[in-house]
């Protein structure tokens, strides 16, 4: 199948994508707010896209405890898995088929390699990595590009368990983001070559949400400060494959009650306790816009 091209749209498209690995925390509801909101006042398209690929770390029943955490609060959306779309299937689980699509497309234009070292190979490849300590700090040491020069009959048979990874060019990249404006990097430096497909055969979130976002025609990706590090290498596969840009927004993140970043794991700061506490749905959206901000 070839890569279905872009819905069309006209006006502005917004989204939120949640992760359906636990209940929405606070935090999240402020990004979920802050995007529905800047859609609505443009009196664009809101979708609500379901990030479940990475299967290991979905909990079951999250989709619809999300999903009726943001109805409670007030939050709709014109597409989504629940009520479909132009650009459907909205759940990443049901579109490997685009992804395969993608991956051959890339793989066509010289693009992949394959890549078969584990995490440790790559821990005791890499050279000792100060951090960066920018804005763009990723999560760990530049992939070292060991597998990069692997001939392709080797890579052929080693392609069971190995992982797909994407060639990043070297040099500046630059990006823009309308809350931290221009910013600038060295994707290969900073990240190295990108994982597409994971060694577990599992389609990797950089290439699934650089893929939807486009092919959903989304125009403004609003979304919590902690992804800004993605942002450059959804927006190389988006160019790669001469696809249209959103504009990002990424907006700072929401602290606990210890000043760390909110996280779903404990579930304390969930919208589920606060419900609990029998607070209507306006209080509950005062309580989610004094929130304190981590900058
Ligand atoms: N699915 C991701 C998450 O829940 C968000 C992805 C995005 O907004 O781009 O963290």
């Amino acid at each position: 199948m070839p890569l279905p091209p872009p819905t069309e749209r006209t006006g502005f498209v917004g989204r939120y994508a949640p992760s359906p690995t636990g209940d929405l925390h606070l935090g999240n509801l402020r990004t979920a707010l802050v995007a529905w909101e800047e859609a609505r006042r443009a009196g664009g398209t809101f979708i609500l896209r379901v990030e479940d690929l990475d299967t290991p770390r979905c909990v079951p029943g999250a989709e619809e405890r999300m999903l009726d955490d943001l109805r409670w609060l007030g939050i709709d959306w014109d597409e989504g898995p629940d009520v479909g779309g132009p650009a459907g299937p909205y759940r990443q689980s049901e579109r490997s088929e685009i992804y395969e699509a993608a991956l051959q497309e890339l793989e066509w234009r010289g693009l992949t390699f394959l890549c078969t070292c584990s995490r440790r190979d790559l821990r005791e490849a890499s050279a000792p990595h100060p951090p960066l300590g920018g804005p763009l700090e990723a999560e760990g040491p530049p992939y070292p590009g060991t597998c990069r020069m692997s001939d392709p009959v080797t890579q052929r048979l080693h392609s069971n368990g190995a992982a797909v990874r994407f060639r990043v060019s070297e040099g500046e990249f630059r990006f823009s983001d309308a809350e931290m404006g221009e910013l600038v990097c060295d994707l290969q430096k900073l990240i190295g070559d990108i994982i597409i497909r994971r060694r577990d055969g599992l389609w990797a979130y950089q290439l699934a949400c650089a893929i939807d976002d486009a092919l959903m025609g989304v125009t403004h990706v609003t979304r919590g400060r902690d992804l800004l590090s993605s942002t450059p290498r959804q927006l190389a596969l988006q160019r790669a494959l001469g696809l249209r840009e959103p504009q990002h927004r990424h907006i700072p993140l929401v602290a606990d009650a210890t000043g760390a970043r909110m996280s779903k794991r404990d579930g304390s700061d969930s919208l589920r306790s606060l419900r609990e506490t029998g607070v209507t749905p306006e209080e509950a959206r005062r309580v989610i816009s004094n929130v304190t901000l981590l900058d």
